[in-house]
């Protein structure tokens, strides 16, 4: 039988919000300011659509200012997807914009890195500022409460979670930060998230300033360039290229593939 293929959306939930251009491309334009947007993605197949990150949750995002948030519930439901009802999301990190929403999704089954998942439960690193600014400890309460649980699926390392989807472990931003390779009509795509949050990363090798560990991120880069059918088909995630240069196909949806 043929590998199914799926469709990949974007769904801005927040933005466009100003940032130093140093702040997504690592050391560069360090006068210049760039536009972000904040993103959940879907990965809709014939049979099931699954989630990409939770998004922010709405006392987060008034205490964080996120300008233009909308909750990713009703995000979701702008492509008739109802969040309660959710059977599978894809975290690809415990940085609060992708992880804060978590208890959106009551019925999830949540896949993450079993590395990323121990970082910042367990580690006391992950208790000193660089890391504290980033993260969201009410989400990851909630998270620790799963553990054990069916809901919380601890990935060590390249998995395929169904046909036509893979996870790749991809470090750098964070200890364990994983890509989504997904099955399309065009070829193997990535969902990347903040692999890059924009999609010059791709091509330049300059990441996001927010860096764990730059050696490790850039055998990411050459993994994702291997695994993908094209360049034009890895994702970043927050480059406002995602809603501007694709097609609209409900409000603030694009679909990318
Ligand atoms: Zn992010």
């Amino acid at each position: 039988m043929a590998t199914p293929t799926y469709e990949i959306l974007a769904l801005k939930y927040a933005g466009p919000l100003a940032r130093p251009a140093a702040m997504v491309t690592w050391f560069s334009d360090l006068d210049k300011i760039a536009q972000i947007n904040y993103y959940i993605f879907a990965i809709r197949g014939e049979r099931e659509t699954i989630v990409v990150d939770c998004g922010c949750a709405p006392k987060l995002a008034s205490e964080r200012n996120l300008v233009g948030y909308v909750n990713p519930v009703d995000a979701l439901q702008r492509i008739g997807i109802d969040a309660g009802k959710v059977k599978t999301v894809v975290a690809t990190h415990i940085h609060f914009d992708h992880i804060s929403g978590v208890s959106l999704f009551p019925r999830a089954k949540f896949y993450l890195q079993e590395k990323e998942f121990n970082f910042w439960m367990g580690n006391p690193i992950a208790q000193r500022a660089p890391f504290l600014m980033v993260t969201d400890p009410v989400a990851n309460r909630y998270l620790a409460r799963l553990k054990g649980t069916k809901r919380l699926q601890l990935v060590r390392g390249d998995k395929k979670i169904m046909p036509g989807i893979e996870l790749l472990l991809a470090p750098g931003h964070t200890v364990g930060l994983q890509v989504i390779a997904v099955n399309t009509k065009k070829g193997i795509a990535i969902v990347g998230s903040d692999a890059a949050h924009m999609f010059s990363s791709y091509r330049t090798d300059i990441p996001s300033a927010i860096i764990t560990d730059m050696v490790a991120w850039m055998k990411t880069y050459d993994k994702i360039r291997a695994k993908a059918s094209s360049l034009d088909l890895i994702f970043p995630g927050h480059d406002p290229a995602l809603s501007n240069a694709y097609p609209q196909i409900a409000e603030d949806v694009s679909q990318l593939v």
